[in-house]
């Protein structure tokens, strides 16, 4: 409870934050202090009577890492009992309030501090409730050296001698949210000494607290529970297609009950848990917004469904606005509501969450302006006339794959700086999060983002580059040299990818794993006799691996086999191992890392001829249960009926590059139902084989007209998701699969295990 009104206050003066001079000066005016000399100091950490406790952190941290620099350890005293002379004041006391009335005009912002010497005094003061703590921070990291890359790579340099200049630099963060959203950034001692403040970081009071959201995100149901609801007043959910639905549904957002009763469930949230400052009132992670009539009306008019959206935000934002002026409502710009509504705009105590989710390149900087970005900055661009506080949801890691070797420093360095100039005040940047964490340059991405979320005008490169000599040691100059490797391939491949991307073969190609695996050889000997460094190594080395594994499995040819397979994939299982990986996608069983090692030696030879017939018509997903023609025999020349009225048939269908088989290419329309492959496949002998299978939506498939396989599910596809047994007779097999689509994506992979490349697919026997 003791932390209600300190929080408060850090919100009602972010305003105050932006306002102030955020890049203050940095003056050295002739003449240093030496505040230890030979390992020797006379100087004393001053704090204010009432210090709060990030101040007394603030005054342990400062006493700890002089004294790893240097060996001299500082007293610290409060302000009633300190010396006259060589002190270095903490945070604005009674005291250096005083000392300091000709500098500090005004009051200084919530993570603002101030870093000024007068006389043989230092002084670090800040706003509450972080300002004092960061300042010591950026003491020690912009003035004396030290880092704090990852949680197990410090750097502090040694000296004997503690000298400074003159100092008078005043200085606040670009945004007053900074999250980056990785399993290595949820670390309190990491998190504090990098300046982030988001939600998932174990920043405790102190550490100065965070940015307390609650509920986070997707808060729907919370705020409206069908199970609840549903039975007795269906209408409080989404009409889609002409009915009411409460499963995978969102609210019916015109309907006065549901404004009402979310309402009520926010003011007792914040009345339950006074520290909230922040209230997630956001869409729930599907499709399918309302509907019925009231709610089309006002979207029509809005020309975007972020208009009925946007109303019942503000509706919500104004009660609570009365109760709880602290408090600020944070909702999605998200898919269907990211395109900004016509007329409506959002009340002050709104923030508006803008996602780049879809269409996105998810590689390059929004700079370069690439065609999949340029509705999303218009999105954004237009959405600042519809909200005061734009905070941004960014992707930067690849969640259908985290060790994917994902070159998007482009975008991770240039955009921070984007987004500054477009207004956003907060940025949350979503890598590889889940326990275990070990994603593919994971740390180096949180790193490097902490410093441009503070200052995105810093020259990102030369950051990364830091980090690289920093952790990698003696390894670095081979570890940039893989980073620049992926880099230009990316550049001369003209890939756009998204933060779902595929496995590239044109990125990935066989030549250039190899050399990056040629140059993690040379990075590991390098590293030899430091098993600290080694791991760290490994643990960047592992992408290389698993993709090369990952190809091959996936039948791309020109990849490892026979012996080299299997001398990768029991390295890619020892270090996976040793660094605690737990998860390798964001989501589905498949992401596990036991469920991947486990059909590791699953080497996929893909469906790449079949035939293809759709779009059949469903009333809502899911469409499995729903039997169409194909399933009673399959017939080439047969026409059906296929959605809307359209004859459909047959139609033959060849893989390119990927064997994915994209059925939103080939159908129209491709937002709902079910379509059929069907392909032969030779056997040379009567066999129990493995089929890797992986779709978009749900899927049940036959071989010779028995079911062999069935999973109703809404996912992204994934080659050899599922991994299942099947019996082949000797000579040709029918092979059909049915695919139904609950919205976005829609397709499917197959492959059979064939390592000896013995199955042969095709549309004839
Ligand atoms: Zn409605
Ligand atoms: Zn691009
Ligand atoms: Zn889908």
């Amino acid at each position: 409870m003791n932390g209600g009104p300190a929080m408060r206050r850090v919100i009602s003066r972010l305003a105050v934050l932006l306002l102030s001079p955020v890049w203050g000066s940095l003056l050295a005016c002739g003449g240093k202090i030496a505040f230890v000399s030979d390992g020797t100091s006379d100087y004393t950490i001053v704090l204010p009577k009432d210090a709060t406790p990030a101040e007394r952190r603030a005054a342990e941290e400062l006493r700890t890492f002089l004294a790893q620099m240097s060996g001299a350890s500082l007293p610290i005293v409060s302000e009633d009992r300190m010396p006259a002379a060589h002190r270095i004041f903490l945070g604005l006391g009674d005291s250096s309030r005083v000392l300091l009335r000709d500098l500090l005009q005004g009051p200084l912002g919530p993570e603002e501090f101030l870093l000024a010497t007068k006389g043989q005094d230092l002084f670090v003061v800040g706003g509450r409730p972080r300002g004092t703590l960061y300042g010591v921070y950026a003491l020690l990291e912009d003035q004396l050296g030290c880092r704090w890359y990852t949680r197990e790579v410090s750097c502090i340099p040694k000296r004997s001698s503690v000298v400074l200049p003159r100092l008078r630099r005043c200085e606040a963060p670009a945004f007053e949210y900074r999250e980056p959203f990785f399993a290595e950034a949820f670390d309190g001692d990491w998190a504090v000494r990098n300046r982030v403040n988001g939600m998932h970081a174990e920043l405790d009071s102190s550490r100065g607290g965070k940015v307390v959201h609650f509920p986070f995100v997707h808060s729907f149901y919370q705020l409206v529970p069908p199970e609840k609801y549903f039975h007795e007043h269906p209408e409080y959910f989404t009409m889609v297609g002409g009915q009411r639905r409460g499963d995978h549904a969102q609210l019916c957002l015109t309907n006065p009950d549901v404004v009402r009763i979310a309402t009520q469930q926010v003011c007792h949230w914040i009345e339950e848990n006074p520290e909230i400052q922040v209230v997630s009132v956001s869409q729930n992670d599907w499709a399918g917004f309302c509907e019925c009539e009231p709610c089309t009306q006002v979207n029509e008019a809005e020309g975007s469904p972020a208009g009925t959206l946007l109303r019942f935000v503000n509706a919500i934002a104004d009660s609570v606005a009365k109760r709880y002026p602290w408090v600020r409502i944070e909702t999605l710009a998200y898919t269907w509501s990211e395109k900004p509504p016509r007329y409506v705009k959002a009340r002050p105590n709104v923030i508006v969450r803008l996602c780049h989710m879809s269409p996105a390149c998810n590689v390059h900087s929004l700079y370069r302006n690439c065609p999949e970005n340029r509705a999303y900055i218009e999105h954004l661009r237009e959405w600042r006339n519809h909200a005061e506080r734009i905070w941004v949801w960014e992707y930067t890691t690849d969640f259908k794959a985290y060790l994917m070797p994902f070159p998007n420093l482009d975008a991770v360095l240039h955009d921070p700086k984007f987004y500054r100039g477009h207004g956003v005040t907060g940025l949350f940047y979503e890598g590889s999060y889940p326990p275990g964490g070990g994603g593919e340059m994971a740390e180096l991405r949180a790193w490097v983002l902490a410093k441009l979320l503070w200052n995105p005008n810093r020259d990102g490169r030369k950051l990364v580059h830091e980090f690289i000599r920093g952790v990698y040691g003696p390894a670095g100059k081979c570890v940039q040299e893989y980073v620049d490797l992926l880099h230009e391939q990316l550049g001369s491949s003209k890939l756009h990818l998204h933060l779902f991307a595929e496995l590239e073969p044109d990125l990935l190609c066989p030549e250039l794993l190899e050399r990056a695996d040629n140059l993690f050889r040379r990075a590991r000997r390098a590293a030899s006799g430091d098993s600290a460094l080694l791991a760290r190594v490994e643990l960047a080395w592992l992408p290389v691996l698993y993709a090369r594994l990952e190809m091959a499995r996936r039948g791309y040819p020109g990849y490892l086999r026979g012996e080299e397979f299997a001398r990768a994939a029991a390295e890619f299982v020892r270090i996976a191992k040793e660094h605690g990986i737990r998860r390798i996608r964001e989501s589905g069983e498949a992401g596990n890392v036991e469920r991947f090692i486990e059909t590791l030696d699953f080497v996929g030879n893909p469906m790449r001829r079949c035939w293809v017939i759709g779009p059949f018509e469903i009333p809502h997903w899911p469409g499995l249960p729903i039997p169409f023609p194909p399933e009673s025999g399959f017939d080439s020349a047969a026409v059906y009926t296929g959605t809307g009225g359209q004859a459909i048939r047959w139609q033959k269908w060849e893989a390119s590059r990927s064997s994915y088989l994209d059925f939103v290419e080939l159908f129209e329309p491709d937002t709902l139902g079910v379509a059929y492959a069907f392909a032969r496949l030779w056997s040379p002998a009567d066999t129990l084989v493995r089929f890797g299978l992986g779709s978009n939506d749900g899927v049940r498939a036959w071989v010779n007209g028995q079911v062999v396989h069935e999973k109703p599910i809404q996912r992204t596809a994934l080659p050899n998701e599922d991994v299942f047994e099947v019996r082949l007779r000797k000579g040709w097999n029918e092979i059909l699969v049915k695919v139904d689509q609950a919205g976005r994506s829609w397709g499917l992979y197959l492959s059979v295990d064939d390592l000896d490349g013995v199955f042969r697919w095709d549309w004839f026997p």
